[in-house]
């Protein structure tokens, strides 16, 4: 890396405000308590953030409280516009934005600036929604009355965020509250929070009044989140995460019968049809599972080809996925960063060897990279690995593709459907009919069809069974922080 490489990623961590956001004041936290935040291509720490605590919940609470009902006032295209102005901010920063979410969160900057695009289109997408929010008038059934339907802001949210895509899933929820005219605090995930602070700063900078957005950066969610779903003032809890956080703080918000968005974890089936395009096969396989190096919610975690195409596929896949460049996600040229910390490379390679310990063989790949710091494991296909393997059960959230084969439909079905999630499902086939049944067939809350990536803010998104509830993006998405109010009129 030359000097003036290294000068610019100091800068972009440099600019970022490293303090909390509460009611419109960049603060520390109370007793000035702080954590590093790792670089973990390197292990080495990039900078301090502060280390919020209950207090620092207490004086947020009050700020979103305090800023709800004028927020909830203000005209919808104002909101709109504020949206607008912050989408427009994101894509013109997109370069240094990407090069620090690089830097937090490993991936190569050429996809954090997807993600920064991707994060911005959903300001866009609510800008326009702001002005759109519906209501309704009819006449009773019996004549005489009316009812009169409209809807309001949730009221003040709490929005908790994830590490692997720090900026979408914060712009996923805090676009459509915007729109919606709720206040709201940000608990971003304690890997990420730098890339949540700047679009913070962003935020101020489109013209969001202060209290509307306050961001609370911590290492103690518990101590944080837990008194402000017991306050009263809260009426919305929305979280992207882990199935095993998300059913907690679902048991936690029954107290207070908050709303809950829970968008939480996959085990998503690639299913390849004997009729399938082999070349888009391998293509969008490839996408499922190396977007973010395969930590992605959506990421293909099973992939059961038919019999007749195991072999071609496995060898086309292998070719595609072994020479990808693994590296620093800031230098030039990488395909393949870390993962995000320790834990998350030991739980890949754990998951690996008790499938290659059951029978699996790796045909590229197979066993972390040792030879330099930081967290790095090397993209991997797992051909014959056996109906019990882990892996095939776990959200890997790593670069390993397992293949198991199947030799009927019914088969394919039974197995993508013999899990607990249900975010999203892949099916490559060339038949219409096929496509329908697999379609209609599948436990999931979406279906990449002859596709290997689903997202779009047009679309909603979202899982059933223990993948989560409700939807973010697309019409419905603003519906998650509105609520619908009928008024009965008898005239
Ligand atoms: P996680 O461990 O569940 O953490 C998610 C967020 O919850 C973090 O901000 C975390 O804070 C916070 N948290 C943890 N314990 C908490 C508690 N007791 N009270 C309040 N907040 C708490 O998940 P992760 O490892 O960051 O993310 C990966 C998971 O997210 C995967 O399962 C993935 O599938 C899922 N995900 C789902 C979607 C979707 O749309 N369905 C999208 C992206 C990711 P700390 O960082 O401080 O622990």
């Amino acid at each position: 890396m030359s000097d003036m490489d290294v000068k610019r990623e100091q800068l972009v961590v440099e600019r970022v405000p490293k303090r909390l956001l509460i009611g419109g004041k960049w603060r520390p936290a109370s007793g000035g308590r702080e954590y590093e935040v790792e670089d973990p291509s390197t292990g080495r720490a990039l900078c301090a953030v502060p280390d919020a605590g209950a207090e620092d919940a207490a004086v947020a609470m009050d700020a979103a409280a305090g800023a709800a009902a004028e927020w909830a006032a203000t005209a919808p295209r104002e909101r709109g516009e504020i949206l607008r102005a912050a989408y427009e901010l994101l894509v013109e920063r997109q370069d240094d934005l990407a090069l620090l979410m690089t830097l937090e969160m490993g991936k190569p900057v050429a996809e954090s600036r997807g993600e920064i695009l991707y994060a911005a289109e959903f300001f866009r997408w609510f800008a326009e929604e702001a002005v759109r929010i519906d209501g309704g008038w009819k006449t009773a059934p019996d004549g005489n009355g009316r009812i009169w339907i409209m809807r309001q802001p949730v009221g003040p949210a709490l929005l908790i965020t994830p590490w692997n895509f720090p900026t979408a899933m914060g712009t996923r929820k805090i676009g459509p509250a915007v729109a919606a005219g709720c206040t709201m605090i940000v608990k971003p995930a304690h890997q990420t929070p730098l890339s949540m602070l700047a679009l913070a700063e962003i935020m101020g900078q489109a013209g969001l009044p202060d209290g509307v957005l306050n961001v609370l950066t911590t290492t103690r969610p518990g101590e944080v989140c837990g008194p402000l779903l017991r306050d009263g003032r809260l009426r919305k809890l929305s979280f992207t995460g882990s199935t095993q956080v998300g059913r907690a703080l679902i048991e936690q918000s029954a107290a207070n019968v908050l709303r809950t968005s829970m968008e939480l974890g996959g085990n998503a089936p690639l299913i390849v049809c004997e009729d399938a395009d082999l070349d888009k096969a391998v293509e969008g396989a490839a996408i499922a599972k190396m977007r973010n190096v395969g930590e992605a919610c959506t990421s293909a975690n099973r992939m059961y080809v038919h019999a007749s195409l195991a072999d071609a596929f496995t060898v086309r896949l292998a070719e595609k996925l072994g020479p990808m460049v693994v590296g620093r996600g800031s230098e030039p040229g990488v395909q393949v960063g870390p993962l995000i910390d320790a834990a998350g490379r030991d739980k890949v390679d754990d998951l690996v060897r008790d499938a290659v310990a059951g029978g699996a063989r790796a045909v590229v790949g197979g066993a972390p990279l040792a030879d330099r710091p930081g967290y790095f494991y090397p993209p991997t296909v797992l051909a014959e690995v056996p109906p019990d393997a882990r892996l095939l059960k776990e959200e890997i959230f790593g670069p390993v593709a397992p293949i198991v084969t199947f030799e009927h439909d019914d088969q394919a079905i039974a197995m993508a459907n013999d899990t607990v999630f249900g975010l999203v499902s892949y099916v490559f086939t060339e038949n219409l009919r096929r496509a329908v049944r697999y379609a209609e067939s599948l436990e999931s809350g979406m279906v990449g069809l002859n596709k290997g990536m689903v997202s779009t803010p047009a679309a909603p998104f979202g899982g059933v069974k223990q993948s989560g509830l409700g939807r973010e993006g697309g019409g419905v998405g603003i519906e998650e922080y509105l609520e619908v109010k009928y008024v009965a009129l008898d005239i």
